[in-house]
């Protein structure tokens, strides 16, 4: 549902997701291909950081979340690629007179090593958010070796979406 609001209205969101390793590779994260002895276990690709993303739009949009649009209990979700979820979220939002400004996302891991992926990942969230890369902040972080991450039994991912209202036409307010 939409509210009124001007044009230029600014909303945050925050999404947090995690997803624990399985043999075998390769690992998909923030929609690309890293070679890996070990994948992100999930229902769809395990794709943690689109996920943490799509989250942190839908939130920023009060549009539920990603549980919601995407259902695991639906076998059309099964290994479903997360770039395609996130494109799914924009759409959500964008129908919703939001368009998406600018994300941040940490990626919490012992392993892979994120800086030699970070620009392509860059490269292809941008695209499915409709953004350029230099509106996708990628922070890859260790977690000093404590706890589950420590022990490099998975990965976690935060992230941080920030939303511009566009002007909304009478259609917009009246759906
Ligand atoms: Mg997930």
């Amino acid at each position: 549902m939409s509210e009124q609001r001007p044009a230029g209205a600014q909303r945050t969101g925050i999404g947090y997701d995690s997803h624990r390793f399985e043999p075998p590779g390769p690992l998909i994260l923030g929609g690309v291909p890293i070679p890996s002895d070990v994948h992100l276990h999930g229902h769809s690709d395990g794709d943690a950081a689109a996920h943490a993303i799509t989250d942190a739009i839908l939130g920023a949009a009060t549009a539920g979340d990603i549980g919601e649009m995407f259902s695991d209990r639906d076998p059309a979700n099964e290994n479903r690629d997360s770039l395609e979820m996130l494109r799914a979220a924009v759409a959500r939002v964008n129908a919703d007179a939001w368009r998406v400004a600018h994300v941040d996302l940490v990626i919490v891991a012992e392993r892979p090593r994120i800086a030699s992926h970070r620009e392509l990942m860059r490269e292809r969230l941008s695209q499915a958010l409709g953004v350029s890369p230099g509106d996708v902040s990628i922070k890859g972080k260790t977690n000093e070796g404590m706890g589950w991450i420590g022990r490099g039994d998975g990965i976690a991912c935060i992230a941080v979406a920030t939303l511009i209202g566009a002007e909304q036409t009478n259609a917009d307010r009246s759906r």
